[in-house]
């Protein structure tokens, strides 16, 4: 397909993924048995808003920077899902991360709809105060469609409790009464929850251990690939490494690192720089995207979308696939895995554990008593090996591979919903 003058290669990437997560909704309500009409309207977000942000740089000078705010669908209750700083945040990737919302709060059965904001910047040339006044200017921009009982943002790629932290007390200036619930992914003095900092990571691991369960293969000395050394990919790095499994290979946004008898993880993560950076320390680097196809057992994509394709998935040495990333494999590549024999725990079911912990800290804030992070974990563990298994099994009884079984599972609710309020 030819561009057009604006468009960008990353466009048309985020456009490809907006369209295999329709294809995926339409085959999986099919399945549930849902007519047509259903499709129709869950295949775009209920509302997205898209904003102009004016913020004044350091230099006195003004930037106006572009930022979207989509809500999937609300029949089940108030929308919920990140928001990540940018510079490749399209309207397209925007939406399609509001859908996958849906499907992991219809999964681990939260009270919510999906929902997904997003703004084109680099975070990593903006100061601090820039930063600020980036957040405040996002949450006036879109405070009309948020609220505790509407949408609940929360951190995502390249956000962080800080950020979090300005935009809840925008909110509640906004508003002019205090609004814990308004955001999650808080500091802890600010009514943030125990644990939902590793929340991501901890929910993979405890997925990849009933993964690892199913396909017969000890996580000790296990050896694992994780490419992607930010918030999910660090921590994971730490409790797969604790749980005995041998990191064989990881990676940054600028190369990546691999030796077969193992990496020193408590150095690299000493060294890793807040933007999980680490892999420059060394001169002897393989490219993000060949340590894909390296021997190991276990493959977990924990970085950005569109990584394993019809180009690179049959090369894949891994037994198992856990994706910590969003959207890191693409369609083709599913069913090439799927047809190796791979078993692939998808996105929509792997990277819970984030909106999981999200909805305890909610729950928290509404009834104003806190939990330990004993009780917390307890709580996303149930969760999610219940529905690992749900998934799983979903898979097995209707013979199809795991992401069609994980959106099966993930939208029955939500259909039945819109059908119970009479929407369709
Ligand atoms: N951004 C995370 C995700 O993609 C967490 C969302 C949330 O906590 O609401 O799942």
């Amino acid at each position: 397909m030819v561009l057009s003058v604006k468009e960008t290669p990353k466009m048309q990437e985020n456009m490809d993924v907006f369209s295999r997560t329709q294809a995926v909704i339409k085959t999986a309500l099919h399945h549930l048995g849902f007519e047509d009409v259903v499709y129709e309207l869950l295949k775009e977000p209920l509302r997205l808003l898209t904003v102009r942000i004016p913020v004044r740089m350091d230099d006195g000078t003004v930037k106006v920077f572009t930022g979207y705010r989509a809500q999937h669908n609300d029949a089940v209750g108030p929308t919920k899902g990140g928001i990540r700083f940018h510079p490749d945040v399209t309207e397209d990737e925007v939406k399609a991360l509001s859908m996958w919302m849906s499907i992991k709060c219809g999964i681990t059965n939260l009270p919510y709809g999906g929902g997904k904001g997003g703004i084109q910047c680099d975070p990593r040339t903006m100061s601090f105060r820039e930063l600020e006044r980036l957040s405040r200017g996002y949450v006036r921009a879109i405070s009309q469609i948020v609220g505790p009982n509407k949408d609940i943002p929360a951190p995502d790629v390249f956000t962080n409790s800080q950020v979090m932290a300005w935009m809840m007390d925008e909110y509640s200036r906004i508003r002019e009464f205090d609004s814990p619930g308004f955001i999650t992914g808080k500091p802890l003095v600010l009514g943030g929850s125990a644990g939902r900092e590793s929340s991501t990571a901890k929910g993979v691991t405890i997925v990849l251990k009933e993964a690892a369960d199913v396909v017969g293969i000890p996580l000790k000395g296990a050896k694992v690939i994780i490419q992607g050394f930010g918030n999910a990919g660090s921590f994971l790095a730490k409790f797969l490494h604790d749980e005995g499994a041998t990191i064989v290979g990881i990676a940054d946004a600028v190369g990546a690192l691999y030796n077969p008898e193992g990496l020193d993880i408590d150095y690299l993560l000493d060294r890793r720089d807040s933007f999980g950076t680490v892999t420059t320390l060394f001169e002897d680097r393989l490219s993000n995207k060949e340590i894909l196809t390296m021997p190991c057992d276990i493959l977990i994509p924990a970085a950005i979308e569109n990584q394993i394709t019809e180009e690179n998935a049959a090369d894949i040495q891994a037994k198992i696939v856990v994706e910590a990333a969003n959207g890191p494999t693409t369609l083709k590549g599913t069913e090439i895995l799927t047809n190796k024999g791979v078993l692939i725990v998808p996105d929509v079911l792997a990277s819970s554990g984030g909106v999981v912990v999200s909805y305890f800290e909610w729950v928290q804030n509404n009834q104003g008593y806190y939990w330990s992070s004993e009780e917390v974990d307890e709580r996303l563990e149930k969760l999610l090996v219940e529905s690992f298994h749900n998934v799983y099994e979903t898979s097995q009884t209707k013979e199809v591979d795991m992401r069609l079984a994980a959106y099966i599972v993930g939208l029955r609710r939500m259909a039945e919903a819109t059908r119970w309020r009479g929407w369709v």
